[in-house]
């Protein structure tokens, strides 16, 4: 007997029928004689409608009673599968965030699960019965009602199954697995049947929004596999899980965009000591969190530094930055919309020298300009214009030939022998 924690993405208990769907599945992993806790997202698009409405009656919503809003869809679909899965003869009981021990801080919007004390969870599993737990939400130190962040319901799974000590985390969703890039911008992108904890790490940090980077994270810290799944089949997905020998060793492991950000440009800034120091510090101090930045060589002791931030954040950093900007006389800050970052990211890269020019190559070849480079020893990352975003995740896909089965091959010796 296994204890296994499912997690059901907003697509999959889309409506009635899906739920119904997702009942079914439960009962007959139940029924196998294992224990199971299961979580859910809202369903749809609900959060999205719900944003839009708190929008509409204020122009900025206030965050805690943004969070007490957003939390009311999850419970829907918490109480409805549990309807679903008694009228299938088993006994389920659902619990809010809060019943089931989600302690998190008090950051509004995107608080961090501090601890699990999900008594009440397992006593309910020891029971026979079935723990539905409505994802994306928690209670703070101070009792009130928070959420964890867009796509957060993988995370309070994940916690519940080290919580658990589960076997595993399945994360039930509306693609198969992981693939080499997001299936939708690529039709040719293949499943990864598994990949590194600090891979998946990078593709969520990087855009791939097929699990959220923190559920990554917390799973690597306490050792929790993870199996993202298809919800319409029964076909195996991707693990996520500790790196072994034993693991493929594809030298790139995946491609993942992300036009969630904007880049900002102060430019002809005095290059002198202290100047990035006070622009970041500011920024740092009003909890914008800034991405890629590069600093240009200086010519006539001067200099321009560009970087990226979340484009939420966008107006504020730039109220910010104006009045330094002018105290430290620089020309001025520019901003600019319409930008996407592409991100290369497998953990062979370490030892593969070309990666970076491979992929500068495609990208000249296809005509795409790069703004901003920024990489890291398993990830390179470009900032390019909006519109060739998806074209620039194709032709890396293309250029390294992520469709096939076959190992990207540089030929230098350091790659034969890491092969
Ligand atoms: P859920 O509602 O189940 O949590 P999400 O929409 O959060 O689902 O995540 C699933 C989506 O992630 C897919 O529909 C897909 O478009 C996107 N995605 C982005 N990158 C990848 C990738 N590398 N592999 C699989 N899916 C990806
Ligand atoms: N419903 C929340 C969201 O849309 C959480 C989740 O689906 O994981 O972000
Ligand atoms: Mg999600």
């Amino acid at each position: 007997m296994a204890i296994i924690v499912q997690k059901f993405g907003g697509t999959s208990v889309g409506d009635a029928e899906r739920i119904q769907r997702v009942a079914k599945r439960v009962a007959a992993t139940a029924r196998k004689g294992h224990r199971v806790c299961v979580v859910v997202s809202a369903m749809g698009k609900s959060t999205d409608e719900l944003i839009a409405l708190a929008n509409q009656v204020s122009s900025r919503p206030h965050p805690r009673e943004l969070d007490m809003l957003l939390t009311a869809g999850e419970r829907i679909s918490m109480a409805l599968l549990s309807m679903a899965i008694d009228e299938l003869g088993q006994e389920a009981i659902s619990f809010t965030g809060s019943q089931a021990g989600i302690l998190t801080d008090t950051a509004h919007g995107r608080a961090r699960i501090v601890e699990v004390r999900g008594r009440r969870v397992s006593e309910t599993l020891a029971a026979g019965k079935i723990a539905i737990v409505a994802g994306f939400q928690g209670v703070s130190a101070t009792a009130d009602v928070t959420t964890l962040g867009r796509g957060g319901s993988d995370t309070t799974a994940v916690a519940l199954a080290a919580y658990l000590g589960a076997d595993s985390c399945e994360i039930y969703t509306d693609v198969d697995g992981v693939y080499t890039a997001d299936p939708r911008v690529e039709p040719t992108a293949r499943k990864l049947n598994e990949l590194a904890y600090e891979e998946m790490l990078e593709l969520s940090s990087c855009g791939a929004k097929v699990l959220m980077v923190r559920s990554v994270e917390y799973a690597r810290n306490h050792d929790v596999p993870i199996h993202v799944r298809s919800s319409f089949a029964d076909t195996p997905g991707t693990w996520v899980r500790k790196e072994s020998d034993l693991m493929e060793k594809a030298i790139i492991s995946g491609i993942a965009h992300d036009t969630s950000e904007a880049k900002v440009t102060i430019s002809s800034v005095p290059d002198r000591p202290g100047i990035a120091a006070r622009l970041f510090r500011a920024l740092a101090d009003a909890g914008v969190n800034i991405d890629m930045i590069v600093q240009n060589i200086a010519a006539g002791g001067q200099t321009d530094i560009s970087f990226t931030v979340p484009r939420s954040d966008l107006d504020r950093a730039e109220e910010l930055l104006r009045p330094i900007a002018e105290e430290i006389d620089a020309a001025g800050v520019l901003t600019d919309r319409n930008v996407g970052k592409v991100s290369l990211i497998g953990a062979g890269m370490r030892s593969h020298p070309g990666v970076a020019a491979r992929t500068f190559e495609a990208l000249a070849e296809a005509g795409i300009n790069i703004e901003i480079i920024s990489t890291s020893s398993i990830r390179i990352s470009c900032v390019v214009k909006a519109d060739d975003v998806e074209r620039a995740v194709q032709v890396i896909h293309e250029a390294f030939r992520l469709s096939d089965e076959v190992v990207y091959e540089e030929e230098s010796p350091s790659a034969a022998a890491a092969e």
